[in-house]
């Protein structure tokens, strides 16, 4: 079925991703990304796309309704990625996370509803709507069933979104899904998060600043396998249900850092600790056995260490 997709965000990390893998693997779709360029949204991400007839880029806020109304001409369906993404910058300053997750998600909600209601909408949230796991009981993971618990103000402002999200599906009937992922890494990630940051730092001769121990765990997913469960959900998915995304695949933030250092040739004295992030959650995994049963997503890309080097070397 051809599809003409918005999507949200697409100049930033996942967002320029998704762009790519769905015009690599959708021949007749069409695409019009909507973005406000914020910090995080480099417009270079998609540059080499801006002659290809089947992508529109529309340079705009989904907080403003105009803009949202004019992005959403001729389109089918929403996948919805456009966010403040830092949970550091959420603890320096929440305003802009009430600001665009919260109130540009009921935005763009509304826009849909009054426009074109019957338009599916993928809302692409995270695991860390769910809190933190304990790192002593391995057993444990995040179904899409565990209770919403949410620990830093970003992750706030998610599940604050997925409500609304949910409430529209439920209220007005219409077709949103919720799709909760693990930490993604892969190219086009701005700097700011832990494994861009590191390469960088250390290509230009800088230490690593490791939070605490290094004791924190997460779940790591290639950004293209995160990609693929996303085009599932939309094209696959039921309405009104949550699919939880993730790699199976572990990992603390000290063995992270040893292993950037190792595909880098550098030592442990790179390693610069620094004061733990407040409130810092300890461990986030995914039970990801929903969509792998139901809708038949399996992770291929995301394999330790290689896809690993393969992101260090992209830096
Ligand atoms: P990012 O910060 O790299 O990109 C966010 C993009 O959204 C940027 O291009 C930015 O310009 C745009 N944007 C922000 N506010 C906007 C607004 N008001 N109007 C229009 N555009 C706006 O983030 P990312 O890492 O690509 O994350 C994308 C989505 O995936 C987010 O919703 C995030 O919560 C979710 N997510 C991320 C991860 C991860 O590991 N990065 C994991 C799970 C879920």
């Amino acid at each position: 079925m051809s599809r003409h997709i918005l999507i949200t965000g697409g100049c930033g990390f996942i967002g320029a991703n998704f762009v790519r893998f769905v015009m690599n693997h959708r021949d007749d779709w069409k695409i019009t990304n909507l973005d406000c360029l914020s910090y995080s949204g480099n417009p270079e991400n998609l540059a080499d796309l801006d002659s290809d007839r089947r992508y529109t880029f529309v340079h705009g806020d989904i907080r403003n309704e105009a803009d949202v109304n004019k992005a959403l001409d001729g389109v089918d369906a929403v996948v919805h990625f456009a966010a403040e993404s830092h949970v550091d910058r959420s603890i320096l300053d929440s305003r802009p996370f009430v600001e665009s997750n919260v109130m540009g998600t009921q935005t763009l909600l509304d826009a849909v509803r009054k426009t074109k209601p019957e338009t599916r909408f993928v809302h692409i949230s995270t695991d860390e709507v769910y809190g933190s796991l304990p790192l002593n009981r391995p057993d444990l993971l995040f179904s899409e069933t565990t209770p919403i618990a949410t620990n830093s103000p970003y992750s706030a402002s998610k599940a604050a979104s997925d409500m609304f999200v949910r409430a529209y599906h439920h209220t007005h009937g219409m077709d949103t899904l919720i799709t909760r992922c693990s930490n993604n890494f892969g190219p086009y990630q701005f700097p700011e998060k832990v494994i861009p940051l590191f390469v960088t730092n250390l290509i230009e001769g800088k230490k690593v600043p490791l939070y605490g121990t290094g004791e924190n765990v997460r779940d790591w997913l290639h950004v293209e396998d995160h990609c693929e469960a996303i085009l599932t959900v939309l094209e696959k998915g039921k309405a009104g249900e949550v699919y939880n995304i993730g790699g199976n695949n572990e990992r603390s933030n000290l063995e992270l850092t040893h292993a950037i250092l190792d595909l880098m040739g550098m030592g442990r004295d790179m390693i610069q600790p620094v004061e733990d992030r407040k409130g810092h959650d300890l461990r986030y995994a995914i039970d990801a056995s929903k969509i792998k049963a139901e809708l038949g997503w399996q992770p291929t890309r995301s394999a330790w260490p290689e896809a690993l080097e393969r992101t260090v070397r992209w830096y």
